[in-house]
């Protein structure tokens, strides 16, 4: 614990309130294929508390069902059902309230997947809205197109803002590079960028954990996105320092907790459990 003792108190109060963590995926419980330090303790520790979790992540690259396996191949008990992407946040963004019945997708196709599962139909031809994500499968053709729709005035929505995916090969262009291509090239910003930390994305969250925001703590490794989702939403925060953030900078955080590992969490869960 990097806080002072005489926040101890107010730190165990919050605790004692929480009943489902929403969990980052990578830096916070993977680094690569391997879990990080004391994630699965943390897991245990949620379980044995009587909590609940969720995954909550931005990387749309890959299905929920891929994450889920991927999860349990460094050992942690997660099915596909406990994960929340920006895929499912934005088929339901694109149904609920923009109300369009077709996209024209620049995204991979988990994305594509969760779109169509969503009854919207994909299409090139006048589409009522253009949908950017990680697409690792990029076109220069369609690339050229998507600008073409919003220079001629498509709305566009961006479903993330992460500009890169850090892998063991090197930095990944992520849905906030090709956004920057886009923006470069028509000088039109998208007219929403959901993912965290976008507030969207944190109410569909709560939604899905079936609790109130303040019974609910955001656990990541970076303070632009899982920090600040939190503090938009009205949840506590958790920021952990097996990711992106050195401890010097976690002091500016804002969050409410700052643990070295997902261990330490585990053992502040167990001392102090909702009655
Ligand atoms: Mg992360």
């Amino acid at each position: 614990m990097k806080a002072p003792a005489s926040e101890t108190f107010e730190q165990a109060n919050i605790l004692g309130k929480i009943r489902c963590l929403l969990l980052d995926i990578d830096g916070t419980i993977v680094l690569g294929q391997k879990q990080t330090p004391g994630a699965e303790r943390l897991f245990e520790a949620i379980e044995e508390s009587g909590r609940s979790f969720l995954v909550v992540t931005n990387n749309n690259s890959i299905s929920v069902g891929e994450h889920a396996a991927r999860l349990r191949g460094a050992g942690l008990p997660v099915e596909a059902e406990n994960i929340l992407s920006s895929a499912e946040v934005a088929a339901e963004f694109l149904k609920t309230e923009w109300k369009c019945n077709s996209v024209m997708v620049l995204g991979a196709k988990a994305l594509r997947n969760a779109l169509l599962a969503k009854g919207l139909k994909l299409t090139d031809e006048n589409p009522d809205c253009v949908v950017v994500g990680f697409d690792t499968e990029l076109c220069y053709e369609r690339l050229k197109r998507a600008c073409f729709e919003i220079e001629g005035g498509c709305k566009w929505l961006a479903t993330h803002p992460d500009v890169a995916m850090p892998s063991p090969e090197g930095l990944w262009p992520d849905c906030g590079a090709i956004t920057a291509a886009i923006c470069t090239t028509t000088g039109q910003e998208p007219d929403i960028v959901l993912g965290k930390p976008c507030k969207y994305m944190g109410q569909a969250a709560i939604r899905r954990s079936g609790f109130t925001a303040e019974q609910v703590m955001m656990v990541g490794d970076r303070a632009e996105t899982d920090v600040l989702l939190a503090k938009e939403n009205g949840m506590y925060s958790t920021l952990v320092l097996t990711g992106a953030t050195s401890s010097k900078d976690a002091q500016r955080s804002g969050a409410d907790l700052i643990v070295d590992n997902l261990g330490q969490l585990a053992k502040l869960l167990l001392a102090n459990v909702p009655k």
